[in-house]
């Protein structure tokens, strides 16, 4: 079986969905791989790394040509996939919602296209779930970013010159982003608090060292829906809510909101009149920027200074840590092949039947298969 790695060619994309570590795995299950020239180069893995690691390394015409399955971090047009035969699996993080018409156009080449971003939250797909690897760095970085913008130190000094105290971080949505930042936060030394929907968050975030902030005595406030994410609160909730974060975030120095509800814009958890009580010179990094952000007047890839507070609208944070991203993004996609790897046959088998194969087949056989897709055309 060949498969083929693509060089990204999305603005701003550093990443690249095969490492030497994963072609080596791959090569051991008996796969050819085929990497464009180049395509590591942002993640600092070079051509030479590749052929070291057993890919040939060639041209994206000869790459494509005669593949059975495309790698990719992001759906490229399915013009750029001119040359790749019927029936060749095109598997990466291919953003099916935003964008139908690409899938539209796969399902008519006739690529077999496999969103990785729907793996199902079930314990056997947790391995190959790149929204996970992703949002993880993603939580650490927005730590990071915020320190470097924050005009004063994270952990609490005593020095001959005097006492500085510590930053007061907290973190608004715990899930995997969530729960990194409060970590990184904790290890450089600050105070950390934290909110979540989800009540099951409240011990998670004790567990890290941090101090819970929850709405309490309101009707209806459990906030998980299914697969772990959270649902969209009532409006007694939202009230409450908006009245917590006014009388906590006014002792804030850094904010981190991260909070997403699938399938619906991002909540809306900080208004510009709260962020006007924060003192000059704090820093709040919305990592919900592409998905209409958490804060109000974010814009997403852009610092923005209001009331003397930056609000950092924090785009695709992994791409800045091109290297672990690529390594861990790259990780996945070897999970879920060497998964559906029969090794009598030397190639990835899909069973339709299967919970994970039925959840992320985008299209087969020409036409758009999945259910999430076909309900709304
Ligand atoms: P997410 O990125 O969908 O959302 C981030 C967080 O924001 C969530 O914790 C969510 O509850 C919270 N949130 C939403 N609306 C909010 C609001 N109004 N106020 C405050 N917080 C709000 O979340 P995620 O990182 O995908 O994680 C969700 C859960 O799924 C976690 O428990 C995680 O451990 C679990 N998970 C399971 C698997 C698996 O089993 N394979 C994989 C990934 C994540």
């Amino acid at each position: 079986m060949k498969i083929a790695v693509v060089r990204e060619t999305a603005p701003g994309e550093t990443r690249v969905a095969a490492s030497p570590e994963t072609v080596k795995k791959l090569t051991a299950l008996g796969a050819q791989l085929a990497v464009e020239a180049g395509a590591g180069e942002a993640a600092s893995i070079s051509d030479a790394d590749f052929e070291q690691a057993g890919a040939t390394v060639a041209t994206c015409a000869k790459v494509l040509d005669g593949a059975d399955a495309i790698l990719c971090i992001n759906g490229p047009d399915a013009a750029s996939l001119k040359g790749a035969k019927a029936g060749a699996l095109l598997i990466g993080a291919l953003d099916p919602l935003r964008r139908r018409k690409a899938v539209d156009a796969y399902g008519s080449a006739g690529l077999d296209a496999l969103a990785m971003e729907w793996m199902p939250r079930i314990t056997r797909a947790q391995s190959m779930d790149i929204l996970s690897s992703q949002s993880n760095l993603a939580g650490y970085k927005a730590v990071v970013d915020a320190a470097s913008a924050y005009g004063r130190a994270f952990p609490m000094m005593m020095t001959a010159a005097g006492t500085i105290s510590a930053a007061r971080v907290f973190v608004m949505g715990v899930g995997v982003a969530g729960l990194q930042a409060i970590a990184t936060a904790r290890r450089l030394g600050a105070q950390v608090s934290a909110t979540d929907v989800r009540s099951a968050t409240r011990e998670q975030i004790q567990s890290l060292g941090a101090k819970p902030i929850f709405v309490e005595n309101v009707a209806g406030i459990e906030g998980e829906g299914s697969g772990g994410y959270a649902t969209e609160m009532s409006e007694d909730y939202q009230k409450a809510q908006a009245e917590l974060v006014s009388s906590h975030i006014a002792k804030q120095d850094i904010v981190i909101t991260t909070a997403l509800i699938p399938g619906r814009p991002a909540p809306r958890l900080i208004s510009d009149a709260q962020l006007a009580t924060m003192r000059a010179g704090s820093v709040v990094v919305d990592l919900a920027a592409d998905a209409g952000g958490n804060v109000e007047g974010c814009v997403p890839g852009e610092n923005v200074v209001k009331h003397g507070v930056t609000i950092i609208g924090a785009s695709n944070l992994a791409r800045s840590l091109a290297a672990d991203s690529s390594a861990l993004f790259a990780r996945n996609l070897f999970n879920f092949l060497s998964a559906f790897w029969d090794k009598d046959q030397g190639k990835l088998v899909l069973p339709d039947d299967d919970e994970i194969v039925k959840a992320i087949r985008l299209t087969q056989g020409g036409r758009v298969v999945n259910e999430r897709l076909t309900s709304v055309s």
